[in-house]
C-alpha cells in the first residue's frame, strides 16, 4: 500500500499501549500494526507551510514558511516560552485566536520523559501533550487561569528542574523512577512564592504512559530528510513522535510539512 501527503504531527490516543495513526491525504494509517513491519517513507522534496498552505523551500519552527512562522498566532514566541503571552492584557499577533488558546486553564507538570521536568499546557493537550513528549508519567502540579501565569510559574520551577526533555535518553527508555517523581511532586510546590502557591492542585494523580515499543535502541542516531530523502528499514517501534528504526530514529513532528510517499509491506 503507497500513500501521500504532507506529514503532520502524528495523532495519538491513550491506551495500553499507546495508539498512533498517521493522516496522509484523508486517509489514517494506524501505525501501530506497521511495528516489527518494513516501512518505507521518501521525501518529494516539497515541503507546504502548515498554517498557510504554500510551498517553502525551508521549513521554520517545525513547519511554517517564514511570514507564518513570523506572524502566525500558531508561531508566536509564548508558544515556546508561556510566560510571554500577553492575552490577559488584549495585546497578541490575533487576539481572537489568543484569547481561545491563551485565555483558558492550562496546567503546569512535572513529566518523567528521562529526567524529572517541568512543562505547561492547555487544559486540553492532557495527555497528548505528554505523549508527544514521551513522558512514561505525568501529573499535574498547578491549574492556573492563563497561560501567562502558567508561564511564570515554570520559569521559578526551571530553577530547579529542566524543562527539556532529552530525547536520546528518552529514547532508550533510560529514565528516572517514579518515585522520584512523586518526590519531586511533593516539593516542587514549596519553591514556589506564596502568591502562586494559590495555584497548587490539592492532589496529584500520576497518569503512566506505556509506548508500543518492541525493542529500544541502544544507540540513538537521527536521521532527517535534510540529510537522507529516504527512510527505509524495520519499525521497532513509537514513542514521543518518534519513529524508531534499526539504524535510527525519525522525528515525525520536526517534518511536519513535508510532503511524503509512505510505502507499507
Ligand atoms: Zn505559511
Amino acid at each position: 500500500m503507497q500513500y501521500k501527503g504532507n506529514l503532520r504531527k502524528m495523532s495519538v490516543k491513550e491506551s495500553t499501549p499507546i495508539q498512533y495513526a498517521l493522516n496522509l491525504s484523508n486517509e489514517t494509517i494506524d501505525l501501530n500494526q506497521c511495528i516489527g513491519q518494513s516501512i518505507k517513507l521518501e521525501f518529494t522534496g516539497v515541503i507546504n507551510c502548515i498554517d498557510c498552505g504554500k510551498k517553502t523551500s525551508k521549513s521554520f519552527s517545525q513547519g511554517f514558511c517564514y511570514n507564518c512562522f513570523r506572524n502566525s498566532p500558531m508561531a508566536e514566541p509564548s508558544i515556546i516560552n508561556p510566560e510571554l503571552s500577553r492575552a490577559q492584557w488584549g495585546e497578541a499577533r490575533d487576539l481572537k485566536w489568543a484569547i481561545e488558546h491563551d485565555l483558558i486553564p492550562h496546567y503546569v507538570y512535572l513529566a518523567l520523559s528521562s529526567e524529572v521536568k517541568v512543562g505547561v499546557t492547555r487544559h486540553h493537550q492532557v495527555p497528548t501533550r505528554w505523549i508527544d513528549q514521551g513522558a512514561t508519567a505525568a501529573a499535574i502540579l498547578c491549574e492556573t487561569p492563563n497561560r501567562h501565569i502558567a508561564g511564570v510559574i515554570e520559569i521559578v520551577l526551571k530553577n530547579h528542574y529542566t524543562d527539556k526533555t532529552s530525547w536520546m535518553k528518552m529514547l532508550k527508555n533510560d529514565i528516572g523512577s517514579i518515585s522520584q517523581l512523586e518526590a519531586e511532586l511533593k516539593k516542587a510546590g514549596t519553591y514556589l512564592p506564596k502568591e502562586l502557591q494559590r495555584y497548587l492542585v490539592s492532589k496529584h494523580e500520576i497518569r503512566s504512559l506505556e509506548y508500543p515499543v518492541d525493542t529500544y535502541p541502544e544507540k540513538v542516531k537521527s536521521i532527517t530528510f535534510d540529510k537522507t530523502p529516504k527512510v527505509e528499514g524495520t519499525l521497532m517501534g513509537i514513542k514521543g513522535q518518534y519513529l524508531i528504526f534499526e539504524h535510527g530514529v525519525f522525528n515525525i513532528r520536526r517534518h511536519s510539512g513535508y510532503q511524503v510517499t509512505l510505502t507499507l509491506a
